[in-house]
């Protein structure tokens, strides 16, 4: 594997803080016990899964769970012999806080192959076939060099949890453990990049599961591939293991066509059919849905990923936004990257602010429910119910950004919610720091785990040696 990460973990982590006047390090060693003091605006959905932007809130967290969220005035209460770190988030103009966005799509290993379809100046058929040419030549060593450029991209613009849909497992997990990533981890019992996975391939994983870094999971890329018998293993797996599972699923009118042949009935309905239909399932960008699956999606409570760059690009069609609106489905909505192959850059508000765009239109989509959508809301439908709101008792994954920012201000203080709307409109950036169970992953710009510049220098040779292979 390339050599990409810094060395000595906690020793880097105190040098590369203890000139940095927002981190005060009262204890040596890895810090368990974190206050975040004096942050301007703290921003969240709250119990209720109502939007809350409460000013001067501090937060103090105990081994990776946030214990408690307060009045900053209220912090000399705090017993600082019982602190590791504080983080001052008051100076300076201050920084505020969001939950780390969740994002429910993507294919990190595709991460040496950027840009194949936004470049695309040739017909999109063959710009396809030209890719997948090069992600077949792939090794693990790309694949995991890909799963840590696509995992640190997605840290840099606020991202903490992300689901990966692919057909190889080891190097992601390994490129989330050193990036300190959280993946739910779903391998492909059924591939078109690898056609050799089975569902009793990805049995072996769940199985072994407590021995990994990442959650494993399960994957099919298209329902029309898969056999009667296929379906009725996975379903007999998700049962045992209670996991995800998650497919590309009417994605283009095709595709609902092979499933119809194939199965005989609409796609939602067959997987219903099946038993994989439910809370633990997630279907990737749901374009061409009928009111009756919306409906069958809704009952059963399964998730719905919206990936509207990637939908432009691929010329799939427009997801049906309003219609899930008549039908009381958007609750059931999470958003998703997909790869660099199908999107600019792997970053969520750009996402939220192309969901509000493209639906304008016919629908308008709340800021409330966009910011829903990359924070608790995502979390939920990934079955991760202690993630994505700043509240005690949920994981440590916290983002910072500055207030004296362009994609802050200027706000309107008797309206703080404007901060929300001023963030998602003004499209992606890069957080100051980044929190992921507890500890900091990035701080003052810079990833505390992973030498960017190597990593970007191995991809680049990465990249022209697979080149070679065709
Ligand atoms: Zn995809």
């Amino acid at each position: 594997m390339a050599k990409i990460q810094y060395r000595q973990k906690d020793v880097s982590f105190v040098s590369r803080r203890k000139s940095r006047s927002r981190y005060s390090i009262l204890k040596e060693g890895t810090p368990k016990r974190i206050l975040i003091h004096g942050c301007p605006f703290l921003i969240t959905i709250n119990a209720n899964n109502k939007l809350q932007v409460l000013s001067q809130r501090s937060v103090l967290i105990e081994k990776g769970i946030i214990k408690k969220v307060f009045e900053s005035s209220k912090s000399s209460s705090i017993n600082l012999k019982e602190i590791d770190l504080i983080y001052d988030a008051e100076q300076r103009g201050g920084v505020v806080i969001t939950p780390g966005f969740v994002n429910a799509h993507a294919h990190p290993p595709m991460y040496l192959l950027r840009s194949t379809l936004t470049f695309a100046e040739d017909n999109l058929k063959k710009t396809l076939k030209g890719m997948a040419r090069l992600e077949g030549k792939m090794k693990n060593n790309d694949f995991f060099l890909g799963a840590v450029g696509d995992f640190t991209e997605e840290q840099k613009s606020g991202i903490t949890t992300t689901l990966s849909h692919y057909g190889i497992f080891d190097p992601i997990d390994k490129a989330a453990e050193i990036s300190g990533h959280q993946v739910i981890n779903a391998l492909s019992a059924l591939s078109n990049s690898h056609p050799k996975n089975t569902p009793t391939f990805v049995g072996k994983y769940l199985k072994a599961s407590s021995r990994f870094y990442t959650q494993p999971a399960i994957a099919i890329h298209l329902l029309e591939k898969a056999s009667p018998q296929i379906l009725k293993r996975i379903s007999f797996l998700q049962k045992k293991y209670k996991v995800l599972f998650t497919l590309h699923l009417a994605e283009n009118k095709e595709s609902t066509k092979e499933v119809v042949k194939k199965h005989g009935d609409l796609p939602v309905k067959v997987l219903d059919k099946y038993g994989l239909l439910g809370p633990l399932t997630l279907i990737s960008h749901g374009i061409h849905l009928t009111r009756e699956e919306i409906l069958l999606i809704k009952k059963r409570k399964a998730g719905v990923v919206h990936l509207p760059t990637s939908n432009l690009l691929h010329k799939s069609g427009q997801f049906n936004y309003p219609l899930f609106h008549e039908l009381k489905c958007t609750s059931q909505i999470a958003l998703g990257t997909d790869s660099v192959v199908s999107k600019n850059r792997l970053d969520l508000l750009t996402e939220a602010l192309q969901t509000k765009t493209i639906h304008q239109q016919k629908k308008i989509v709340p800021y409330e429910e966009l910011f829903n959508m990359i924070t608790a809301q995502g979390a939920r439908l990934l079955g991760l119910n202690k993630v994505g709101k700043i509240l005690p008792g949920f994981r440590a994954d916290i983002a910072f950004w500055k207030l004296k920012d362009r994609g802050f201000l200027p706000y309107d203080p008797d309206n703080p919610s404007t901060l929300v709307s001023n963030m998602i409109t003004y499209g992606g950036r890069n957080i100051r720091d980044l929190m992921i169970n507890g500890s900091f992953v990035i701080s003052n710009r810079t990833h505390n785990l992973i030498d960017e510049s190597e990593l970007l220098i191995q991809s680049q040779k990465a990249h022209l040696e697979l080149r070679k292979r065709i």
